[in-house]
């Protein structure tokens, strides 16, 4: 039987594990399909305090392990099938073993949406990005591509214009999706066009490790074109990693776990933390944040239990 159980091992989970680990609770930390997180994806984290000469993510995420492990969390690999959340202690399934646990941190992320070319995995961290707020910085002077017609695009493509010269944005139909108050600030900015109708089906340059350009379709007349750019960023959406927790946790419209009065999800004892229940913020930094949170109110619900 365990005090805390954490699914999860980005930003969030790790930062979890470290205070949970401080407070002497031993937490298990199961690392999940995407072991160490969105970080573990990017190159250079610029923004995360302490560090002004930057960090590489896998690095960061490394740190906060070793960290965690120092005060005796332990950590599994490989992911969970199962959760129990209706009767205490809750019952975590992992790799065909069965955990119990007295109280559970979500810390299970969310994806970037990838439009699922062999091309854009291979570039991954290396042009093509998911995340303009962490790599932005990179494309001063430069012209990059956003996909995406939503608010995330709408976003990412506005914050790019801080330091790229020319921001493209790649739509598969001739209409946004974004909220007019987004639109209205694209369509006014004048280092923003538009690629309307238009499907990226390969991203260039492979085998030269760096994005040179993205071919495109167009979705109506099927002709096909190339445009140059030196970054894409993907604005396709984030997909929240709850499939586990449906019918037993709250969940907004599009799935992020709903949490009041910090990290409390609508279970007693479950707790939540990072991009599963956050849809705006994002960073690490506010991750590694309501990772703190998360286990400090599994510690003081052990505690008043006791
Ligand atoms: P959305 O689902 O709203 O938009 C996704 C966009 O990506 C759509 O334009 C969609 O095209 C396009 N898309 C999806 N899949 C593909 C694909 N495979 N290939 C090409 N294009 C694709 O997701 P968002 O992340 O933008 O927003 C999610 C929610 O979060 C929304 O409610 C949004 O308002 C909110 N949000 C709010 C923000 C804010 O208020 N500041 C910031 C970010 C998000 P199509 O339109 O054709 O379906």
């Amino acid at each position: 039987m365990r005090d805390v159980v954490i699914i999860g091992s980005g930003c969030a989970g790790l930062t979890a594990a470290i205070y949970a680990a401080r407070a002497n609770l031993k937490p298990l930390v199961i690392r999940g399909l995407e072991a160490g997180g969105q970080l573990t994806l990017t190159t250079l984290v610029e923004n995360f305090p302490g560090f002004p000469k930057g960090v590489q993510g896998p690095e960061l995420i490394g740190l906060m392990e070793s960290q965690a492990a120092v005060f005796g969390a332990e950590f599994i690999e490989g992911h969970v099938t199962r959760v129990d959340l209706s009767r205490r202690p809750f019952v975590i399934e992992a790799e065909s073993h069965t955990h119990e646990t007295r109280t559970l941190i979500i810390a299970s992320g969310a994806s970037a949406k990838m439009l699922g070319l062999e091309s854009e995995r291979k570039l991954l961290g290396h042009g093509v990005s998911s995340c303009a707020t962490c790599d932005g910085y990179f494309y001063r002077g430069k012209e990059v591509a956003v996909v995406g017609g939503g608010d995330t695009a709408a976003e990412e493509a506005l914050f790019l214009t801080r330091y790229a010269d020319q921001v493209s944005i790649i739509h598969r139909r001739d209409q946004l999706r974004a909220s007019k108050i987004m639109q209205e600030r694209l369509f006014g900015n004048p280092k923003i066009n538009f690629v309307w109708d238009s499907v990226v089906t390969d991203v260039l340059d492979v085998d030269r490790g760096e994005v040179t350009g993205v071919k495109l379709k167009n979705a109506k007349t099927g002709e096909e074109s190339s445009k140059g750019c030196h970054g894409l960023f993907l604005g396709i959406g984030h997909s929240p990693n709850t499939s586990l927790f449906r019918g037993q946790l709250e969940m907004n419209e599009v799935g992020y776990l709903m949490t009041h009065d910090g990290s409390k999800t609508n279970v007693p004892g479950v707790f939540a933390a990072g991009d599963v229940q956050d849809h705006i913020y994002r960073q690490a930094i506010t991750a590694a944040g309501s990772g703190c949170m998360a286990a400090m109110d599994a510690e003081r619900f052990l505690e008043a239990e006791h």
